[in-house]
């Protein structure tokens, strides 16, 4: 600041300073060891100050159950340093009125703090400060400077204020004329009054457009929020605070937007509680409710966009199985290949062997199916296959597995099955594919046998391996085979 302005108001005895009771309480804030009582009795001495205590305590700002009917009470639900600082805001809001307040400049700087008091607020609330009452207070006192200025110089700084059409041009105004801004001499006045060292700093960054301690930018942003009630154009307003609060507090549209409508909600008490009129903007209802729908129709775009990427995903992953599904079946008969039955197998196999449950498995090879091929072609060949698979599966538990071990020879595990109850089930099938057609040529049936080798992993036989366990059920394939085929043979049951 220019050391000339500086004189200047060192020497101004008008310069609006601290009510007596102000003081006081000023002087209890920097007080250690002050207790609640010593507190009500002070802001006691002022009648209007206690109902305006009762009154904020009662406010939705401090949303309780319970109806605060004394200072006392007061003091209890908002605390000591709440108390002493809302106080304060109070008696300094009422205290520094001059004989000019209702004068049109001097009366929208007592409005404008009052908006930028529960704006600072609100917004400290967002961002999770915990100083809340001394942000509102910083926010009430950031103008202070211009009731300064206003008595150093009426004549000058009067007209100055009252025809500035918004606060950036008024700051332009005042650094031509004086060398300095209200934000700087409001600086000065607050060292000067000894107000603790956070509102100092508060009130000379409170034209700050340079980042700062989110504090001071609550306070900053809250005179943007405050032009939605005090200009003309709501809505430019709105998007200057929208822009302010990005930049400052990297908050973003949504979230101010919120903050406005609770000041909507707020300010007729806030206004009443300070003694300033306080008009509702015309077009802020209006402006938030478009707001609202914009929002409405964005969700539901990103609803929209949500629901086809998981459409999307879901096809993929839909897919995906239907490949590794495909990658685990024999594509002519639709049983397991070869590649997916080792590794089921040996998962059956690692199963049986830790809980010491049976396991079978058999080895079946179609009878002199050379001949079909020979006799009747490939296709037939085939279409018996398929058959043949289809009969096996039909036959068995879903529990038990089918693999094409290659050509026409199959390999059938049965978990938790025993010798004897293996045994049992190949012959029904054995049975059951003897009495059923595999397929049928120019209309007559096409039976097929089949041998089969059993090999059980249980209590009469403990194979160290899963290969050693294939191979003893293909030995005793060979064995039936060997025996005349259309047969089953167990290597370790009796017959
Ligand atoms: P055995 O009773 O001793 O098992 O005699 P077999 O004729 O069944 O056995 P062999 O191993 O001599 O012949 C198997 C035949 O199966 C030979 C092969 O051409 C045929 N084959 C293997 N895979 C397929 C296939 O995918 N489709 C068709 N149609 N035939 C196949
Ligand atoms: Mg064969
Ligand atoms: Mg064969």
């Amino acid at each position: 600041m220019r050391a000339e302005l500086e004189a200047k108001l060192s020497c101004c005895r008008d310069l609006p300073s601290p009510p007596g009771v102000a003081m006081r309480i000023l002087a209890l804030a920097r007080d250690p060891d002050v207790v609640m009582a010593t507190a009500a009795d002070t802001i006691g001495l002022d009648a209007a100050l206690t109902a305006r205590m009762l009154r904020i305590a009662n406010s939705p700002l401090y949303a309780s159950r319970r109806r605060v009917e004394n200072l006392s009470q007061a003091l209890t639900l908002l605390g000591l340093n709440a108390t002493l600082t809302l106080a304060l805001g109070f008696s300094l809001s009422s205290g520094m009125r001059t004989r000019h307040h209702d004068e049109p400049g001097e009366e929208k700087v007592w409005r404008r703090s009052v908006i930028t008091a529960l704006a600072s607020r609100l917004l400290g609330e967002e961002i999770g400060q915990r100083r809340l009452e001394e942000l509102m207070l910083a926010g009430l006192l950031q103008d202070i400077g211009v009731l300064g200025l206003l008595q150093l110089d009426r004549k000058t700084y009067a007209p100055l204020l009252a025809s500035s059409p918004d606060n950036d041009t008024l700051l332009r105004r005042e650094r031509e004329h004086f060398g300095s801004d209200h934000a700087e001499v409001g600086h000065w006045m607050a060292r000067h009054w000894n107000l603790p060292p956070l509102l100092q700093e508060a009130i000379g960054a409170s034209e700050s457009a340079e980042p700062c301690s989110p504090f001071d930018a609550c306070v900053a942003v809250s005179g943007y929020l405050a032009d939605l009630w005090l200009l003309e154009d709501t809505s430019a307003a709105r998007l200057r605070a929208f822009d302010a609060a990005h930049r400052l507090l990297d908050m973003d549209p949504v979230t101010v937007d919120g903050i406005i409508e609770k000041m909507t909600g707020m300010l007729p008490d806030i206004a009443t509680m300070f003694e300033v009129r306080i008009t509702q903007p015309r077009r802020i209802a209006a402006l938030l409710q478009e707001a609202r729908e914009l929002l409405v129709l964005r969700n539901l775009r990103e609803i929209q966009d949500a629901a086809r990427a998981r459409k999307d995903a879901d096809e993929f992953e839909h897919r995906a199985q239907r490949l590794a599904e495909e990658a685990r079946r024999d594509p002519l008969t639709g049983v397991y290949n070869r590649t997916q039955l080792e590794s089921v197998l040996e998962k059956e196999f690692e199963t049986s062997s830790r809980h010491g449950w049976p396991l079978s498995i058999a080895f079946v090879d179609l009878d002199d199916f050379k001949k079909i091929n020979d006799g009747w072609g490939h296709l037939v060949g085939d279409q018996v296959l398929r058959g043949f698979a289809s009969t096996l599966q039909k036959h068995l538990r879903s529990s038990d597995i089918v693999a094409r071990y290659g050509g026409e020879e199959f390999l059938i595990v049965l978990p938790g099955t025993d010798e004897r109850a293996a045994l049992g089930v190949m012959r029904r099938i054995l049975t059951e594919v003897g009495q059923e057609p595999m397929t049928r040529v120019d209309g007559r049936p096409l039976h097929v046998t089949f041998s089969a080798g059993l090999a059980t992993h249980g209590a009469l036989e403990q194979f160290a391996h899963v290969d050693q366990l294939l191979q003893a059920a293909d030995e005793a394939l060979y064995g039936a085979k060997r025996e005349g085929r259309n047969r089953v043979v167990a290597g370790l049951v009796e017959q």
